[in-house]
């Protein structure tokens, strides 16, 4: 059984069309995305262990099927530095879900390595009625939530498409390196849009999926927050 098939029956054992985040990057990187590992603690010793083997610096983050915009319950830190720090953010994280969403069912603390800062993309695919499957790009943050400056393709993309949407955006040029910046490698943003599309051709049970932020480097880019929605009993 596929990692998305077993997550897709634990999901809707649970009543759940969302995959956790730890789900979600587990299929990405069986689709041969490339993904922060990521695991899940129950306890904050559990967390502490997890953080070890990670090594540091972490990021822990908040694991509810009810929460969805993790950092908007105070559900995500960043930087974490030291065994104790984890044995506290645990607390802290749980605790500050709880108080924003008291009927949150908490599942633990997702505890994976601090990735180091890149250009912050994001990288969707959601449903259209008439065209089936279509794949989103754009810059993270302010750019795609105010400006909306993103480009779409329906899949199956090639190459070609791929390199389109990563040059049709008005902000391609911070993705060029201006002023100084890093320019970011093009291919394999490309190479992640490709994989994109051949998981989702390949998986129609994914209605929406959402990668954001991906960051992009100079050499290579990573997912560090993945959401996937998988449609209802069929
Ligand atoms: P949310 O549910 O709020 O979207 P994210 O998982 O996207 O939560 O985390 C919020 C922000 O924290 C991200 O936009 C990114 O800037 C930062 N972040 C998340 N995970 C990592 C990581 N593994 N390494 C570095 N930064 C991260
Ligand atoms: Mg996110």
């Amino acid at each position: 059984m596929s990692t998305l098939t077993k997550a897709i029956d634990q999901a809707r054992t649970e009543g759940r069309t969302a995959l956790t985040e730890i789900e979600s990057k587990r299929v990405l990187a069986e689709a041969g995305i490339p993904v922060v590992e990521t695991e899940l603690a129950t306890t904050a010793e559990d967390s502490v262990e997890i953080a070890d083997k990670a090594g540091y610096p972490v990021v822990m983050k908040i694991v509810s099927p009810d929460i969805t915009h993790k950092s908007d319950v105070g559900g995500v830190k960043v930087g974490i530095g030291s065994a104790d720090e984890v044995r506290a953010a645990f607390k802290e994280i749980t605790d500050a879900a709880r108080k924003a969403q008291a009927s949150a069912t908490i599942s633990g603390v997702a505890v994976q390595k601090m990735a180091p800062q890149g250009t912050e993309v994001i990288v969707g695919m959601s449903k259209d009625p008439q065209f089936g499957p279509v794949l989103m790009f754009g810059l993270g943050g302010v750019l795609v939530e105010v400006l909306k400056d993103v480009s779409f393709r329906i899949v199956p993309i090639e190459r070609r498409d791929a390199r389109e949407m990563i040059e049709e955006i008005k902000a391609f040029p911070v993705l060029q390196g201006v002023r100084g910046g890093e320019p970011a490698d093009l291919g394999a943003l490309e190479e992640l849009l490709l994989k994109l599309s051949a998981f989702v051709e390949a998986n129609p049970q994914v209605a929406e999926l959402d990668l954001n932020p991906v960051f992009a480097y100079k050499d290579g880019a990573l997912a560090v927050d993945a959401r996937i929605v998988v449609s209802g009993d069929e």
